[in-house]
């Protein structure tokens, strides 16, 4: 069967390839089962990805960025997908952190922290999620209270991405009297300021490599100069207009997961003997497999074109919601297909495939659950 190329790959994008996948060989891929340990990376990961220019590549030049697009971090997400890793946080800072800073910036703030970020000298998180709100972004109850030239942050986060390591969150908070969406706004926190904590990294099912975690803000004094932007109020449109990129990035690693458990349970099953014969030779795997191949093939057929049309600023918010749900639950499906062709090996964890099972799982959840992208969806039809 012809190998599928992806028609947004270049020559440029390939050579970016063979960079990103011999960093994600060298510093990722052993040391996993280090990270999985520590529920975090290396912090001089970030760095060493910071030296090879393999952070922030769609942000601008003149801002530190390596000057490319959305398929330069598609590339770097797809790398690292591929080998199974889900502790790195790296997908959250540059294709989503970076690019709010880019986006609703001011010229300070831009200049102030996205050169850091290429570098790895600073780490980023978004903090949208509470205790009490997800789903419900509207009703986060974080509120920043203006006090001079200053805002007075009290309330917490829960479930953060790079919650650990982070140096700078833009944090969701209530600015204004209205409780709905018109009183939401973002604001930069640094992580070492006063009354700003951290809690434990969340002990969970899944990516256990990574940092998730709480955090809590307690009389935390914040310059006005941080808010992102520079009005109140902003912040729901700000999140409305980002959270189709992250869902994009979600769907980039459901449909690697199933590309990458292919191929593993293919190479296995041609190996694996029962009463005589590779197990690949029954009809049943066969046909599973058949199957798998079919649906990793529809979810990368539209995965491309979603990244197509993001390219060109065509990928509208249904469409994207569309292969968010579909491509994440399509993922758990193909994997748990997978693992039951490797037998009790797959429900080992020294077996990949046992891993990314797990880890598949919470693509459902993040960046907006399926219910809510069906409801998104919903309202276009
Ligand atoms: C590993 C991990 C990493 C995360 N990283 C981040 C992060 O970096 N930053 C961040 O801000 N958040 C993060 N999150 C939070 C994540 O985005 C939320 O968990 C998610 O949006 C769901 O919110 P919730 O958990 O409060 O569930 P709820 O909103 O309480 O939903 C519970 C259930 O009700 C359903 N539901 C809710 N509303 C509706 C509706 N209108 N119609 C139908 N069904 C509905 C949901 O679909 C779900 O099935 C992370 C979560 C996890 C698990």
């Amino acid at each position: 069967m012809a190998a599928h190329r992806s028609a947004w790959m270049n020559e440029d994008l390939d050579a970016l390839r063979d960079l990103a996948r011999s960093f994600v060989e060298k510093e990722i891929k052993p040391n996993i089962e280090k990270f999985l340990e520590a529920h975090q990376v290396d912090r001089d990961l970030w760095n060493k990805a910071g030296e090879l220019g393999l952070l922030c590549m769609s942000i601008p030049e003149e801002y530190g960025g390596g000057g490319g697009t959305f398929a330069h971090e598609a590339v770097l997400m797809e790398e690292q997908a591929r080998v199974g890793d889900s502790s790195w946080g790296g997908s959250l800072h540059n294709g989503i952190v970076a690019h709010y800073l880019l986006e609703y910036g001011t010229e300070e703030q831009k200049k102030l922290w996205l050169p850091k970020m290429a570098s790895g000298e600073v780490v980023g998180a978004i903090a949208m999620t509470e205790p009490g709100t997800g789903s419900d972004l509207q009703a986060v109850k974080t509120r920043a209270v203006r006090d001079g030239d200053n805002y007075v942050v009290n309330g917490s986060k829960t479930f953060i991405t790079n919650g650990q390591q982070a140096d700078l969150i833009i944090v969701v908070v209530k600015t204004g009297a209205d409780e709905g969406a018109a009183g939401i706004s973002l604001i930069l926190v640094e992580g070492d300021r006063e009354g700003f904590r951290r809690g434990r990294a969340l002990d969970k099912l899944g990516q256990r490599g990574q940092d998730t975690s709480e955090l809590f803000f307690e009389d935390v004094r914040i310059p006005v100069a941080n808010l992102l932007g520079t009005a109140e109020g902003q912040g729901f449109i700000q999140l409305m207009q980002q959270l189709p990129q992250e869902r994009l990035i979600v769907a980039i690693g459901a449909v690697v997961g199933m590309e990458a458990a292919l191929e593993q349970t293919l190479r296995y099953t041609k190996e694996r003997q029962a009463f005589g014969k590779p197990i690949f030779n029954f009809q049943n795997t066969k046909f599973k497999l058949a199957e798998v191949a079919t649906e990793t093939r529809i979810a990368r057929v539209f995965l491309d074109d979603c990244i197509a049309k993001h390219l060109q600023g065509e990928l509208d918010i249904p469409t994207v919601a569309m292969a968010k749900w579909w491509t994440t639950e399509r993922s758990t499906a193909v994997l748990d297909t997978c693992l039951q062709l490797f037998g009790g090996y797959g429900y080992m964890t020294e077996y990949p495939i046992s891993r990314a099972w797990v880890d598949s799982r919470v693509q459902q959840i993040y960046a907006g659950t399926t219910e809510i992208m069906k409801e998104i969806i919903s309202r276009s039809l």
